[in-house]
């Protein structure tokens, strides 16, 4: 991890917002809280875990203190974020994804002997007799007594990883259960594709789909004499289906802790929590033109695979459209009836369309307390797994 850079070191703290270097990515501390607590009374109301998914935030500070407010770990997708994370602190992860390559599964089974010798847990993901196969090699390996939690990966509907729902799953549990150091604890079953359908109806029968399917299974599997721990999926746009359902037992949402502009486009559902923005890029004006502005953040800043940022803070009369100026420029066009353009070297605060690939894209989040507008810097919060791809 690169050292803070002087200007972030401690003399940080209490520095006005407006003195932010920019582009910088800014976390509202006060409104990620907000979310927080939300999502906290929203898990208790329904009586379910929640493990968010530490792949948007990357932060084993992060990670605590969502634990603090009552979640029972994090997920990760890659072996090297658990890795970063368990460094940091963190004791309970749930790998969501696959692992095939022999050196990584060794790593995974002596992460898994770590955190369980200091009273943590590790979890994986499979979907294949091949998979199970080769986890239970390294685990040997290993020369370890600890054991890991095994999770089959159902597929409920987003057509990625895991078995199909059915008697494959089954042959699976099996597998897992007979071998020495693999304790089977449930079902992966995380529907991708209906996070971001706009309708409500449409993410509401997408899940039933997939609720249905997981249920199927689990009954297949408790027919063959294999107790299902636990049914654990959902995403920020369709948890409060998986909450209802009575089948999902655990939340992985994650993106409700800064909420992207491409969330801000669906359809909200009157049982969703509230969630506000709480991720923004602070960016200057650097070049004021007739028809435009320029400002410093381009895609370096922040990622567009989910669609360009939002201008945050303007009533829709007065809107800026965000375009795409390239590495290091974004260009502002009026687009409200009464919009006008910003002053030269005047400050902006964008709401990424992305916030997971944005968080990787820096090494730090400087957590603001009291707002954009009249905030202080609080703390710099390191990025732990930036770059934590394999
Ligand atoms: N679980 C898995 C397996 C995921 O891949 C993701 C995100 O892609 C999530 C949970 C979290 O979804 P979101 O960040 O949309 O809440
Ligand atoms: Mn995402």
């Amino acid at each position: 991890m690169k050292p803070l850079p002087d200007a972030w070191g401690s003399a940080a703290a209490g520095l006005r917002v407006d003195l932010i270097d920019t582009p910088a990515l800014v976390v509202d501390l006060d409104a990620m809280e907000r979310n927080i607590q939300r999502m906290a009374d929203f898990a208790r109301k329904h009586g379910v875990r929640w493990r968010p998914h530490a792949k948007l935030h990357k932060s084993a500070e992060i990670a605590l203190l969502l634990q603090k407010a009552g979640a029972c770990g994090a997920c990760v997708q890659k072996l090297s974020e658990a890795e970063a994370l368990a460094a940091g602190g963190v004791n309970d992860l749930f790998i969501s994804n696959e692992i095939l390559a022999a050196n990584k599964l060794l790593r995974t089974a002596r992460l898994a002997a770590g955190l369980a010798a200091r009273g943590g847990r590790l979890a994986l993901a499979v979907d294949s007799e091949e998979g199970i196969a080769r986890l239970a090699e390294a685990m040997d390996k290993a020369g370890s007594d600890a054991g890991i939690d095994v999770f089959v990966e159902i597929d409920v509907g987003q057509g990625r990883c895991g078995v199909p729902p059915g008697t494959e799953a089954v042959a699976l549990a099996q597998s897992i259960a007979r071998r020495h150091r693999l304790r089977f604890a449930g079902l992966h079953a995380y529907h991708g594709g209906a996070q971001h359908l706009r309708g409500v109806g449409e993410r509401r029968s997408a899940i039933a789909a997939a609720v249905a399917a997981a249920a199927h299974t689990r009954t297949l599997i408790e027919a063959a004499g294999l107790p299902v721990g636990l049914i654990t999926g959902a995403g920020t746009g369709t948890l409060v289906h998986e909450a209802a359902s009575g089948v999902y037992g655990e939340l992985q949402a994650g993106s409700f802790l800064f909420m992207d502009a491409d969330y801000a486009r669906n359809e909200r559902e009157s049982a969703q929590p509230a969630f506000e923005h709480a991720l923004f890029v602070k960016t200057q004006v650097i070049s004021a033109r007739a028809t435009h502005v320029v400002c410093d953040a381009g895609h370096k800043s922040h990622a567009i695979d989910s669609g360009l940022p939002l201008v945050h803070g303007l009533p829709p009369e007065r809107a800026l459209r965000f375009a795409n100026g390239g590495d290091e420029h974004g260009i502002l066009y009026p687009e409200g009836p009464k919009a006008r353009l910003p002053a030269l070297g005047r400050m902006l605060w964008l709401v990424p369309g992305h916030c997971d690939p944005t968080v990787n894209l820096h090494d730090h989040l400087i957590g603001v307390r009291g707002g954009l507008a009249h905030g202080v810097v609080e703390r710099i919060i390191r990025v732990d797994a930036r770059g934590a791809v394999t």
